[in-house]
C-alpha cells in the first residue's frame, strides 16, 4: 500500500488539516513539533481519535533542536526529552513513528558517533517501554555531510537497535549530488514498510539548502521504483506546499498504475 499526506497541516491546524487530507483522499499526516513540543494530551487524544475515524495515518516529526550526540551532556538530556515529550504525544495521536534527526558528526569519527547516538536511542526506547507506550523512534536520513543520518547508518540502527527509520529521499539526494534508486531500494530489501519523506530540494556541495515544491521529474522515477518493488511505504511530503504536492503524486501515482 502507498499512503499520501503532507508533513503539517499546510497551515490549517490539525483537526481541519486532518479533514482536508481526507477531502483531497490522501491517507497520511506527520504532525510537527517543529519548534517544541506543546501540544496538551487531552488534544492529541482528540486529534488520534479524529485520524482514526478517517483513516488517515498519522506520524510524529520531534523538534529539530535535537543532537543526542552533543558534547554538552545538557543538551543531550534536552534532545532525549524532546523527543521522549514526542513520544508520549504519539502514543495517544496513534502515531507508530517518531521521526528525527539524530545529530552532528562535529569532526569527529562516523563509527563513534554511531555509538554515541545508538546508546541514547536504546536509552529513550527504556523510556517508551516503560510507559508502554506504542510508538518507534525513526531516525531520519539527512540532507547534510555534516549531519549523522546516511542511509547505511540509519538502517544499522535499525538492525542493532530494533528501532524504525525514516528514508528521506530528498536528504539523500542533497547528500550526496545524486542518488540511485536501484542502490536505495536494493538496501531497503527486505523491510516491511517503509516510512518516507520527500520533496523537491535545493542543495549545494554542502549538502541541502532547503525544501522545494515538487517537481514531476523529481518524483515519476521515485514512484515507478516504489510500483515496480510493489513497497509498503507512506510518503510524507515536505515541500512548502505539501498538501497539494501529495495530490499531484496521487494524480502520478494513478497514471502510472494505469499504464
Ligand atoms: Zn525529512
Amino acid at each position: 500500500m502507498i499512503r499520501l499526506g503532507p508533513a503539517g497541516s499546510g497551515g490549517l491546524g490539525n483537526t481541519k488539516g486532518l479533514e482536508e487530507v481526507k477531502k483531497l483522499g490522501l491517507n497520511a499526516m506527520e504532525v510537527e513539533f517543529t519548534y517544541g513540543v506543546r501540544m496538551p494530551i487531552a488534544e492529541a487524544k482528540k486529534i488520534g481519535v479524529l485520524a482514526k475515524t478517517l483513516d488517515i495515518a498519522l506520524s510524529v516529526h520531534a523538534p529539530y533542536y535535537i543532537n543526542l550526540a552533543s558534547f554538552d551532556k545538557e543538551k543531550v538530556g534536552a534532545s532525549k526529552k524532546r523527543i521522549i515529550d514526542s513520544s508520549e504525544r504519539a502514543h495517544y495521536l496513534g502515531a507508530k513513528y517518531i521521526v528525527f534527526h539524530a545529530g552532528f558528526y562535529q569532526e569527529r569519527e562516523k563509527e563513534e558517533i554511531f555509538k554515541i547516538i545508538k546508546k541514547e536511542i536504546i536509552d529513550v526506547q527504556k523510556t517508551i517501554k516503560k510507559n508502554n507506550w506504542k510508538v518507534n523512534l525513526a531516525p531520519e536520513t539527512t540532507g547534510k555531510k555534516t549531519q549523522f543520518g546516511d542511509l547505511d547508518e540509519v538502517l544499522r540502527l535499525h538492525k542493532e537497535t530494533g528501532c524504525e527509520f525514516c528514508v528521506d529521499f530528498a536528504h539523500l539526494l542533497a547528500r550526496d549530488g545524486n542518488i540511485s534508486y536501484d542502490k536505495v531500494f536494493d538496501k531497503l530489501k527486505g523491510i516491511k514498510y517503509v516510512h518516507a519523506h520527500f520533496s523537491g530540494i535545493e542543495f549545494t556541495e554542502k549538502g541541502e539548502k532547503r525544501h522545494q515544491k515538487t517537481r514531476k521529474n523529481d518524483i515519476i522515477p521515485l514512484v515507478k521504483f516504489i510500483l515496480k518493488r510493489k513497497t509498503d511505504i507512506t510518503i510524507i511530503n515536505e515541500s512548502p506546499d505539501p498538501i497539494r504536492d501529495s495530490l499531484e503524486t496521487k494524480k502520478i501515482i494513478n497514471s502510472l498504475r494505469k499504464l
